[in-house]
Parts: structure tokens; sequence; C-alpha cells
């Protein structure tokens, strides 16, 4: 596998090589960068186009991409249609869903990422169990399926099993939840245990935990599920889901007596090993404080805008140093491109301003897609606890090459193709993409795309009928 690329125009954190030279080793780490050819002659193959980093998506729950497109409607006359009547067709949805099913819409929403330039994969895992909430025989069956998704889509993951023990703050979980729910955290961690175990036969497999939400989680529970996790691996990612509704927030306030982060502040060790997915209602403790603590801030701007989440205080958040990533959630899109057009058109539209993230300086900081990109990047790779988003020596080879040939690309250059992919134009100029130092797609050609999308529509065709 080891091999010398001559990439045309190669980005690095500082700016770009035109041309790049990418030494990638045998087990598909990024060994050398450099902008000369290799003094000893060795054999070069040039990749035309612009080289860029993968990008960790850093939230998915990939079963809700069968679930898009059908939740867009009012059912009565003046009734207030919110994040919790879609919750409610969601917890029907998904009783209904076989492992084959969720293998298939996994491999397919997995692919579909890939193709738009991401190579790594935060999955948010909570269907454990069958239908009538009884263990599967496999303990890990709904989550081996994921993983065999992921294997055949070509992605890294990060599987994030999740700890969901409640309904809300004090309440028991309901019956339309029994998929979800463990007999205990003993039950979980043995279940994160096994999985963690299949570490060493998938180099492109990470395990951390997560936590469904404040709502789901009793704080015993939470700091013996932490607990238990950080003593078997110093070193687990901690996702858990915070703030995204108002409605939340006051439950929160209510029955723990703070404001979700302001409780994750107070009473978790928050660090860079933590994600708080959504962090979306905030207030200004709140936000300087998370962005202090070192965890990522995962924004999952598309979903959040259709669910009606709100908008996150990105400006302030950045202003305090904060780091955050993207997640595509419920698939409503999994495009990059229009998941960071959302992130910074929400926040020019409350502030009645452009350009809110970009900063001035150099051209890597004071252009609004190059920033959004790069910010997104440092968060992915924090999130997702493994070494990607730079193309730098030590990191993992995951290249994706833009097409200069492509219509919303023509005619830019280094400096403004990032704005121009991510803020104009619809078309996807991802041509190939390399996932740990081997190609996945070639000349936008996924090899297994036939046999992945008949799987997906037979899946989809299946759902629908039962519906
Ligand atoms: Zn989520």
């Amino acid at each position: 596998m080891a091999a010398i690329y001559k990439v045309e125009h190669l980005h690095q954190p500082d700016g770009w090589l035109s041309p790049g030279y990418l030494h990638v080793g045998d087990g598909g780490i990024i060994e050398l960068v450099e902008s000369a050819p290799p003094s000893d002659g060795s054999g070069v193959e040039p990749l035309a186009g612009f080289g860029i980093p993968g990008l960790a998506n850093l939230h998915s729950h990939a079963f809700q991409r069968a679930m898009s497109g059908r939740t867009e409607f009012v059912s009565e006359a003046g009734a207030e249609d919110t994040f919790w009547t879609w919750r409610n067709f969601m917890y029907d949805f998904v009783l209904r869903l076989t492992p084959e099913q969720y293998e298939a819409i996994g491999a397919f929403v997995y692919m579909e990422m890939v193709r738009h330039g991401m190579t790594a994969i935060g999955e948010f895992h909570y269907v454990h169990h069958a239908p009538d909430g009884k263990r599967y025989a496999n303990h890990s069956e709904m989550a081996d399926r994921l993983i065999a998704a992921a294997g055949r889509a070509g992605i890294a993951m990060t599987m994030l099993p999740v700890l969901y023990a409640h309904a809300g703050v004090g309440r028991p979980p309901g019956d339309r939840q029994r998929r979800f729910i463990h007999s205990g955290v003993g039950d979980f961690l043995s279940l994160v245990e096994g999985l963690r175990s299949r570490k060493s036969e998938n180099a492109n497999l990470e395990v951390g935990i997560a936590l469904h939400s404040l709502r789901a989680v009793a704080p015993a529970e939470l700091a013996e599920a932490v607990e238990a996790t950080l003593a078997a691996d110093p070193k687990a990612r901690i996702h858990i889901h915070v703030s995204e509704q108002l409605r939340e927030v006051e439950e929160i306030e209510a029955g723990l007596g703070a404001r979700p982060v302001q409780w994750m502040l107070d009473n978790t060790n928050l660090n860079d090993q933590w994600t708080l997915i959504h962090s979306t209602n905030i207030d200004e403790n709140e936000c300087r404080g998370l962005a202090k603590s070192g965890a990522v801030a995962g924004l999952c701007p598309v979903t959040e805008a259709l669910l009606g989440d709100g908008v996150f205080p990105l400006v302030d958040y950045q202003r305090h140093g904060g780091v955050w990533g993207i997640g595509t959630d419920g698939h409503y899109t999994t495009s990059t491109a229009e998941e960071l057009r959302m992130l910074e058109c929400g926040q020019r539209l409350r502030d009645r301003e452009r350009n809110r993230v970009a900063s001035p300086g150099s051209p890597v900081t004071s252009h609004s897609g190059r920033r959004l990109f790069d910010l997104a990047l440092e968060g992915g790779r924090r999130s997702l606890g493994i070494a990607t988003g730079a193309l730098t020596p030590g990191m993992r080879a995951d290249l994706v090459l833009l097409d200069t040939g492509d219509p919303i690309l023509i005619g830019h250059g280094p400096d403004t193709v990032l704005d121009a992919w991510i803020l104009s134009g619809t078309t996807n100029p991802v041509r190939d993409v390399m996932v740990s130092g081997k190609w996945i797609v070639r000349d936008r050609r996924h090899p297994e795309e036939e046999s992945i999308t008949a799987a997906y529509k037979k899946a989809i065709g299946e759902l629908n009928s039962s519906l």
C-alpha cells in the first residue's frame, strides 16, 4: 500500500502546497509531506485536483435516514408541530426495524457520506434490542450490523453505544422505548466491553460510549457508566445529547436544579474527550464554560433546523475559543457542504451580517468556506478520538479529491475553492476518496454502489409497506 502521491493542490493546516507530495505508509498513515519530489527517484502517482482531508462526521443515527421526508406535514389545524411529534413517529418506526434493514440503511447512508467526502462517522447507536425489548442472542447484534455496514461503505467508525434508561427525569421508560433500554448500567457496560474487543480485528473501528441525555440517564447512572468506561479505556470518547429543545432545558432545570450544560459543567469532568451534541439552547455562562472545558459542541445544523431546535450561539462560542464539529444526525442530508452552509447561514440570518465564522488574518482564516471546513475537521477529530482531519505526518491518509472540472469549482484556485464548494452551488465535486490509505471512491464510483443501493431500496420498500 505504501505510495507517494503528487497532489496538484494539497490542503495543509496553514495553507496549500501546489503541488504537494504525500507519502503514505503501509499502515495507511501519512509518513511525510513535501513540496518537492522524492530525491531517490521513487515512483510518484499524480493526482489532479484539490486534495483535502476527509471530514469526521461526529453524530449519526443511521436508521433515521429511512424516516426523513415522512414527518414533514401538519396533522391537525392549530396543533403545534414540534420535535416531540417527530419523536412519536420515530418511536413507532423503530419498532418495525429488522437487523437486516438496520444494516442496509446504514451501509447506504455511510456510502453517501463517503461520496461527499466524509471518512469517519460517530454512530450514536441506541436500537439495541429485539422489537419485544428482549436481548438478541448476540448482545451486540444491532451494533454489529452497523459496524458491518461501515465496513462495506469503507468509512471508519467510532461506535458509541448509548445508555438509555428513563423517559424523563425520575420517570421510567415507556413501552415504545423498549428496544433502547438496558436492564442496568452493568448490562450496558457488558455490551460496550464486547464491542471494544472487536477493535483488535478492525483498524477502522473505535469504541466509546454515549449517554442518551440527562432526561434518559440519571446522575448516578451517568457517573457509574463514565467511571467504568474510563477505567477500561482512559482515552474513550463520551457523547451526550444536551439542550436541544427548550422543553428539555426546563425539564432538567426543574428536575436537577440547573440548566443541562451548566449541570454538566458542575457535575462531570468535561474535557476534550466529551462531545455535547446540539448544545443549542445555552445561556452566556454555559457558552463560556463549554468553550473553556475543551469539550466539543456537536452541531447538526440541518437536523436542528428541520426539528425546530433553535440557533447555536456560534459567534460567541468561537470568541471563547470553543471547539465544534458537524454531525448529520437524522441524515436529511449527507453533504458536508449543506451542513456547513446551514450553520453559517443561521448565524447570518440571526445577526443580519455576513461571514460570521471567518476572521481576518490569512487566507486560511478569512475565507468562510475554508474556515468552516478547517474548524469542523478539528472538532471531528477530537470528538471521534482518531488521528484524522489533517494531511500531515502521523495522521491517517484520509484524502478527498475535489474535481477542478466540476461546474461549481471552475475558475477557483486554492484561496476560494472551499468557499465555492461549501457556500455556492449544488453539484458534488468530490471525485475520489481514500480512507486510511485505501481508495474507496475513484472517479465518483463506489465499488459496492449497486448492491448497497439495491439493499437500501428493498429495506425502504418493506418499511413503507408496513407503515
Ligand atoms: Zn442525535
